[in-house]
């Protein structure tokens, strides 16, 4: 090769390395844009992707919000904060719809901390109730809800006015500039008869498909929160087990002791039910805290279902008390099943607590009684008479037409002084209570200590009263059911009746009742109460002696209407009554009261003898009037 041809190729070469490192550079000015504009995108989908994470949390948070056990309120007070906080909105809150009475309206659900409303009432004669928002006239709230369609306006004065239409125009342009929001975004909630929408006040003027796309998701969240919420309610309606011990609840008791009444009155089968009621649950809860509390309520539970056939019902019917139906047990077999219950229960002692024991009553069906809220009733004596008589025992149910009225009777005194908040001097709520237990213990005839104690109690707000005269009056009323025939059942309740139509005396302040003069209205209002005050504060407790409250209540209501508390007249009212009404006129007559002399005992009759058919009925105050003529010539 010639030099020359040398210098070509040596030219084409350098041409080629030229080219080469050209071509290079240009790749390389190529990959630089790419790499920049990669950069670019990546940063934007980092962004993109943060932000998705960001509402991927709030949507897990609001998720795992759902799954607690909060309620649905606190639940979307949250949500809407969250959604405040994570994109940034001013404000936003949930509108629930309503239609009651006054029409439809809507009311705020929840609100983001942020409370545009306080903003606004600031600025308001009348502050917005609320509770009763309307949106009749809006546009765009009907057609975010027509449609299910999400809304966003930058008419912030509209939404505004639709929201307050009567506000003063400064104070509308003043509200508008303080919110420093440019648009608003309504989202509809499907469930519409429940639920209105979400409302967002927005920073932006424009929010971003995305933005559009995770306020559709946020509020299928809600709707999901809603739906949980009612399947929970739902879940808790249907519910059979107590959670703190998985004994059958109070519902499903009943349920089962309906069911076994039916076929057991079928088939004229005994069952039997157990009540127990753990002793001194208070003192453990003071003492060690409530814990051990729950504690000792499953210590029963377990030992009760561990002494349970397969076919008995044992549920916790309420805080600390217990029962078990079992069906096809006699008395004989209740009694034995509810012994080894207690012995169990007396033999399992409780970390830190140590000892505890129970009180148990026994009823049969049949044996007690033939119904079913009776023999509920009679468990629950049964069980009140092992706690009286010292707890940790069982007693078995005395059928109701073998309990004694003075037995029914001695029970309420001893419950109303260990119990009831009564205006009684300790001292003496001591020596009634003891003389009562004496009588319980001994068993003998209780009679003595009954009418003893009823005068005490009656001394106590009536100094005047004449000790002796509860005996006449048990005595007297007695005679007068016999003359109008009243069956044993309900003149053995007259007689409990008698004992106690004014125990409401002793919740009466001292002030009124020793009142020297003329009492006010609202004295006079106080002491018309007073029948109702005995029936329901002090007798509504005690179980065995609910069936006389009506007569006690109505002992105050006169035969042609005009007595108290519900001017009841004529046969309205129960004849047990009517002759409490005479008989208590009659001893109160001849007791001397503050402001008049006692009357002799035909003055008070002709005082009564007046009254004929106006407080009570003629046939009642004639066989009075020779009943008492009769006891007044033999004392003669
Ligand atoms: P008694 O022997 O007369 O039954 O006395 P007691 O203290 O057990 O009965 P009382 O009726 O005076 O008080 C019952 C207490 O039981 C009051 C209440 O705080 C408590 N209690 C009720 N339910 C629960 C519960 O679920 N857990 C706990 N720890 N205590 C309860
Ligand atoms: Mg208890």
């Amino acid at each position: 090769m010639g030099i020359f041809d040398k210098f070509i190729d040596f030219t084409k070469q350098i041409n080629a390395v030229e080219n080469h490192l050209y071509s290079g550079k240009k790749d390389f000015l190529e990959i630089y844009e790419r790499n920049v504009l990669l950069e670019k995108e990546i940063e934007e989908r980092t962004n993109e992707l943060n932000e998705a994470n960001r509402r991927m949390l709030t949507l897990q948070h609001i998720w795992e919000m759902m799954n607690s056990s909060k309620p649905l309120s606190s639940i979307l007070d949250s949500t809407v904060n969250n959604l405040q906080k994570e994109l940034g909105y001013k404000y936003s809150c949930i509108l629930q719809r309503k239609i009651d009475e006054n029409g439809e309206h809507y009311s705020l659900m929840a609100t983001s901390s942020y409370s545009l409303f306080e903003t606004i009432n600031e600025k308001l004669e009348s502050p917005i109730n609320t509770q009763h928002l309307l949106f009749n006239n809006s546009e765009i709230v009907k057609t975010a809800l027509k449609n299910q369609q999400i809304i966003q306006s930058t008419d912030l004065r509209l939404g505004l006015l639709t929201l307050v239409p009567d506000i003063k125009e400064e104070y509308l342009e003043e509200i508008l500039s303080m919110t420093h929001c440019r648009s608003f975004i309504l989202v509809p909630l499907s469930k519409l008869d429940r639920f209105g929408f979400v409302i967002v006040l927005s920073e932006r003027a424009e929010a971003t498909e995305a933005e559009l796309d995770f306020l559709k998701l946020f509020a299928q969240q809600i709707e999901l929160a809603i739906t949980i919420a009612d399947l929970f309610q739902v879940v808790r309606e249907q519910a059979i087990t107590d959670p703190l011990t998985t004994l059958y609840n109070r519902r499903y008791f009943e349920e089962a002791l309906d069911k076994e009444f039916v076929r057991s009155n079928r088939q004229k089968q005994p069952f039997s039910i157990i009540g127990i009621d753990l002793d001194h649950l208070k003192q453990i809860n003071d003492k060690f805290g409530h814990v051990y509390g729950d504690l000792a309520i499953k210590q029963i539970s377990t030992i009760l279902k561990q002494n349970a056939r397969s076919i008995d019902v044992a549920a916790r019917i309420g805080g600390e008390e217990f029962n078990v139906l079992l069906p096809g047990v006699d008395s004989h077999g209740a009694m034995i099943a509810a012994e080894r219950i207690r012995k169990a229960i007396e033999t399992s002692p409780i970390e830190t607590v140590g000892d505890i024991t129970a009180s148990l009553g026994v009823a049969t069906f049949l044996e007690h009684s033939n119904n079913v809220e009776e023999l509920l009733e009679l468990t629950d004596q049964a069980m009140y008479h092992s706690k009286r008589n010292g707890r940790n025992q069982v007693t078995m149910a005395t059928p109701i037409s073998e309990i004694s009225w003075q037995e029914v009777a001695l029970t309420a005194f001893k419950d109303i002084l260990s119990t009831a908040h009564v205006n009684i001097p300790e001292h003496l709520k001591k020596e009634l209570y003891h003389k009562l237990q004496m009588a319980i213990e001994q068993n003998t005839n209780p009679k003595d200590t009954l009418y003893t104690v009823a005068d005490a109690l009656v001394t106590s707000y009536n100094p005047q009263h004449t000790f002796g005269s509860s005996k006449s009056k048990v005595v007297m009323a007695t005679t007068l059911a016999r003359r109008f025939e009243l069956g044993k059942e309900d003149a053995d309740k007259l007689r409990v009746a008698m004992l106690l139509y004014d125990v409401g005396n002793l919740m009466l302040p001292q002030e009124i009742l020793q009142k020297n003069g003329p009492l006010t209205p609202e004295e006079r209002a106080y002491i018309e109460n007073h029948p109702k005050i005995a029936a329901q504060e002090i007798l509504e407790p005690l179980s065995n002696v609910k069936e006389i409250i009506p007569i006690i209540e109505k002992h105050h209501e006169n035969w042609d209407g005009s007595g108290y508390p519900n001017k009841l007249s004529g046969s309205d009212i129960p004849l047990s009554s009517q002759i409490i009404l005479i008989l208590d006129a009659y001893f109160a007559l001849i007791e001397p009261r503050i402001y008049r002399k006692a009357l002799t005992p035909y003055e008070a009759l002709e005082v009564i003898k007046q009254d004929a058919n106006k407080k009570w009925n003629s046939t009642l105050v004639n066989e009075f009037v020779k009943l008492v003529e009769i006891e007044l010539r033999k004392a003669e």
